[in-house]
């Protein structure tokens, strides 16, 4: 490729002329010196087409950040000390037309790291992401310590928040050889769930194939595909907004529990669902 003087030479001048003062610039330049693009037509003293104009206006802002002005209600799962509070979580509430406890203890894995504390780290991890992308981000809870709302509760939250999705965080306690992820999402409960079914369904499968994107494994033991359609769920039943809700893996597998128990392995989970979030609301 031939040598070419720099444009940027001449773009360097122009500035340092703009500084002094507009007019000046725009007589140089030949344009207005408010509007000016590279193709305004050229005054008397034009420089040579395509030459990147020296208009003295302001910066345009930058562009929103893409998720600027949506709510993301985050709802890590159960509490950590939920088992100390018998009376509290097995009040009964509404789980959408049937009573179902307030809340559980959650699984844990074998070496005793509570579900609701990986859920907790985990929502961590996505709110910084959510956040940087220019969302708000509420939480369900505020600590992990305690015993944590009802599960009508959690649903509730995102219903004032005015959330565009609840994105409702969980992990699995099954048989050992049983792994992977599957993401469940409401099934149609009439004067429940009518409303965001559909909705649910569509981030349902965002998040389903952004963590398969992001190397994750669907579940070997349940649902079809990462999806699990569900109508037992206060929580998805209760919502009133798009709701899913993620079991990240199966603690009671070495591997997953690895995964979970490793800020890496969180990290990497964050980094898909801030993916799937992102492509939700966009669509
Ligand atoms: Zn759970």
């Amino acid at each position: 490729m031939p040598r070419r003087r720099s444009p940027w030479r001449l773009v360097l001048a122009l500035l340092v002329l703009a500084a002094v003062g507009a007019g000046v610039a725009a007589a140089v330049a030949g344009r207005s010196g408010e509007t000016g693009s590279a193709s305004a037509p050229d005054g008397p003293t034009g420089t040579a087409p395509g030459t990147p104009s020296a208009s003295p206006s302001t910066t345009p802002a930058p562009p929103p950040p893409p998720l600027a002005g949506r709510t993301v209600v985050l709802d890590p799962g159960h509490n950590r000390d939920n088992g100390r509070h018998p009376g509290q979580i097995n009040r009964q509430v509404d789980a959408g037309g049937f009573a179902k406890a307030c809340n559980t203890t959650g699984t844990a894995t074998n070496s005793g790291v509570p579900e609701a504390t990986v859920n907790w780290e985990l929502a961590q991890e996505v709110r910084v992401r959510l956040e940087a992308l220019g969302a708000r981000v509420v939480l369900t809870r505020q600590e992990d310590a305690g015993w944590g709302p009802c599960i009508d509760e959690r649903a509730a939250v995102a219903n004032r928040e005015g959330a565009a999705l609840l994105l409702s965080l969980h992990a699995d306690g099954v048989a050992p050889g049983a792994h992977g992820f599957h993401v469940i999402h409401p099934g149609l409960r009439p004067g429940w769930t009518d409303d965001i079914v559909v909705a649910s369904g569509q981030a349902a499968v965002a998040v389903r194939d952004a963590l398969v994107a992001g190397g994750l494994t669907p579940a070997t033991y349940t649902g079809s595909e990462g999806l699990d359609e569900r109508s037992d769920l206060g929580t998805l039943n209760n919502a009133d907004v798009p709701a899913v809700m993620l079991e990240a893996g199966n603690l009671r597998h070495a591997g997953d529990a690895a995964l979970l128990t490793d800020p890496a392995g969180r990290a990497r989970i964050a980094d898909a669902l801030a993916v799937a979030v992102s492509r939700f609301l966009a669509g």
